[in-house]
């Protein structure tokens, strides 16, 4: 009966790492996601772009099992995603409650209830397993800090903590690097491509879509419907990023080159190369305009 709890369900390696197949999601009037067919192998490691509104983290929410598709199926290792141990999910920021009394530890524990099952206390591998993640991230120091008084870059390190501690061999980042200053950014980058390394694969929201073709093998690009996966060349064209972007993406041609500016989506998170519309008037922003020339 505990090792009911305890134990994911058995994986079938052969099959794939996720698959979604015709993932229709809808929240009352909108809908989220239509039709989203998709499989990720065992160590992918994907970006997952798209304009604010695209369905990036409810994408995740399917996965993750936290909301039901209402047509469509999501298969982890050929599981059901609901409740399923081997899911890091690491929230956008904004959702998180940092007002919660809870101490840096406290929340890489919680990654290990899947672990211990719930009819116990921590034991002591698991304080081990805490201890171990916490170092691995360098927030070893900080184990007995409030998650309150942490920076964006140190919060979203005990984040990977938890999913390390958990064991996850899934991992949903929804929007880590948004707000944080280029140093933070390097090393959350750094940790995740550690993860991947251990044969975990990893799901990356991100609206900076220079940062998602540099940095990572896989591009998702998403607007409701899935219109584009695979290598960066492949994904981040013209034509799939006004698919994606549409009204909200401005090509500007110049010479020989090819200039795409996308408007500002987030309010509030930092995204330089993210122009307004109206930005592109401004002479003073050319060199930002040049960083959004798409790969041919
Ligand atoms: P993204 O993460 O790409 O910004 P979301 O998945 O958050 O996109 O949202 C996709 C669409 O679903 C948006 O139109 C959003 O307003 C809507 N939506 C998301 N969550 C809810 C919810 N809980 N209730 C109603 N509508 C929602
Ligand atoms: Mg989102």
């Amino acid at each position: 009966m505990l090792a009911g709890l305890k134990k994911s369900p058995p994986h079938d390696l052969a099959l794939p790492a996720v698959s979604l197949e015709g993932v229709t999601v809808r929240y009352e009037q909108t809908v989220a996601l239509e039709q989203v067919t998709l499989r990720l192998r065992r160590g992918d490691c994907v970006a997952v772009v798209g304009p604010n509104g695209a369905g990036k983290s409810t994408l995740f929410h399917a996965i993750a099992g936290v909301v039901r598709p209402q047509e469509g199926e999501v298969r982890i290792y050929g599981s059901q995603p609901g409740g399923h141990i081997c899911v890091g999910y690491v929230p956008q920021r904004k959702g998180v409650d940092l007002r919660f009394p809870v101490t840096v530890a406290d929340v890489v524990m919680m990654g290990r209830v899947g672990q211990m099952g719930f009819l116990r206390w921590p034991a002591r591998r698991d304080h081990e397993a805490v201890r171990a993640a916490l170092d691995e991230v360098g927030m070893g120091e900080f184990a007995g800090r409030q998650i309150g008084e942490l920076s964006g870059g140190q919060l979203q390190r005990v984040f990977l903590a938890r999913a390390l501690a958990q064991e996850a061999e899934l991992l949903l980042m929804d929007e880590p690097l948004t707000g944080l200053d280029l140093p933070s950014q390097e090393v959350i980058l750094g940790l995740i491509g550690r993860i991947q390394q251990h044969g975990v694969t990893v799901l990356v929201a991100s609206h900076d879509l220079n940062q998602a073709g540099e940095q990572f093998p896989l591009i998702l690009l998403l607007n409701r419907r899935l219109i584009a996966f695979g290598p960066p060349e492949q994904v981040l064209t013209t034509a799939n990023l006004l698919s994606a972007y549409g009204s909200h993406i401005h090509v500007v041609r110049s010479g020989t080159e090819e200039l795409l500016l996308a408007d500002s989506c987030c309010g509030g998170g930092s995204a330089p190369q993210q122009l307004s519309a109206s930005s592109a008037t401004q002479p003073v922003m050319q060199e930002t305009l040049a960083e959004m020339r798409p790969p041919r």
